[in-house]
C-alpha cells in the first residue's frame, strides 16, 4: 500500500488529505475514528452475569470499557483511558500515542492510565488533556506518575493540560472545542473537532453548549439502556438529542447489557443512527 498527504481546498477552508493507494482502490479521508470500547462502566459482559446479552456470541454486543482513538495525518489521540486500555492499544494496532484527552475522572475513563508506560518508554512524556478537577483528580490517585522527585525508574510520566469551558485549544494542527455537560450533578468535557464531536455521560447539556453542536458530520453520544436513569442519557433520551442537533450521522456509545442485543436495537433506530461497537471504523 502507498500512502502520501495532499493539502486540498474543501468547502473553503484547507485540509490535509490522506490517500491510500491499495491494489485498485483508491480512498480520501481526513480524521479517523476507531471505537475502542463502547460500554458502559461494567463492561459486556458483566462478570458473572447469566444476562442473555452478556452470553451473546455476536462480537458486536462484546464491550469494553468507553475509548475512541482519533488519527489524521501523523497524529493519534485517544478520548479516555479506562481499564481496558492495555488490550485495546494491542487490539487496535495503536503504537503511538500523541496525547490523552480526559472527559472526567470516572474509574471506566481513566483507571488504564499507568498502562501508558509502553508509550513512555518510546516517546518520552505523554501529554494529557483534562478539567482542573479532572487532573487533581489523577494526581491523587496515580501520584507516582507525578512525582518530580525519587521517581521509580519504571513510572510513567506525563504532560498537563488543562481544559476550561469556552477555551478552545491546539490538538495537533487541529483545534478542539471543549463541550459542557452535565452527568448528573458531575461536569464532564465532551469534544468537538471539525465536524465530529464526542460526548459521554451526558444527563443534561445547556442550550448554549448544545449550540456548539451544529453541523457535525458525526455526533457520537452516549446511550445507556431503554429505562431512565439519573446520570444517562437513556435511548429515547438520545435520539430527542441527535433529533435536535441533526447531525448527519450519529453513533451510540457507553452502552450497557441492559440495552439489549446490538442487531436488535439497530433495527429499531433511526436511518443516520448506528449503535457503535468495539473496533468499529469511521472517516469523517
Ligand atoms: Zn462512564
Amino acid at each position: 500500500m502507498i500512502s502520501f498527504v495532499l493539502l486540498c481546498k474543501v468547502n473553503n477552508y484547507h485540509a490535509f488529505l490522506k490517500v491510500n493507494l491499495c491494489y485498485f482502490c483508491v480512498k480520501f479521508y481526513i480524521l479517523e475514528v476507531y471505537f475502542l470500547g463502547t460500554g458502559t462502566s461494567q463492561g459486556i459482559p458483566v462478570i458473572g452475569s447469566n444476562h442473555s446479552v452478556c452470553k451473546s456470541t455476536d462480537l458486536k454486543d462484546k464491550r469494553l470499557r468507553v475509548s475512541i482513538w482519533i488519527r489524521w495525518e501523523d497524529h493519534s489521540y485517544v478520548i479516555d483511558c479506562g481499564p481496558d486500555f492495555r488490550q485495546q492499544m494491542l487490539t487496535s494496532g495503536c503504537t503511538q500515542l500523541d496525547g490523552i484527552l480526559f472527559t472526567h475522572e470516572h474509574a471506566d475513563h481513566t483507571a488504564g492510565l499507568d498502562d501508558i508506560r509502553p508509550f513512555f518508554f518510546r516517546q518520552g512524556d505523554i501529554p494529557i488533556y483534562g478539567h482542573q478537577r479532572v487532573i487533581a483528580n489523577l494526581q491523587k490517585r496515580f501520584d507516582y506518575i507525578f512525582e518530580l522527585e525519587n521517581k521509580y525508574p519504571g513510572a510513567p510520566s506525563v504532560t498537563v493540560n488543562f481544559v476550561a469551558n469556552n477555551i478552545p485549544f491546539a490538538l495537533g494542527n487541529k483545534s478542539v472545542i471543549p463541550i459542557n455537560v452535565m452527568h448528573g450533578t458531575l461536569q464532564v468535557f465532551g469534544y468537538r473537532i471539525d465536524d465530529f464531536a464526542y460526548l459521554t455521560d451526558v444527563k443534561t447539556i445547556e442550550q448554549e453548549e448544545a449550540a456548539k453542536l451544529k453541523n457535525l458530520k458525526v455526533l457520537v453520544v452516549n446511550t445507556l439502556r431503554k429505562e431512565p436513569h439519573e446520570t444517562h442519557f437513556n435511548l429515547q433520551e438520545a435520539l430527542d438529542f441527535i433529533a435536535l442537533l441533526k447531525p448527519e450521522k450519529a453513533y451510540l456509545t457507553h452502552i450497557s447489557h441492559l440495552l439489549g442485543f446490538h442487531e436488535e436495537v439497530q433495527k429499531t433506530l433511526p436511518k443516520n443512527v448506528f449503535l457503535a461497537y468495539d473496533t468499529l471504523e469511521i472517516t469523517i
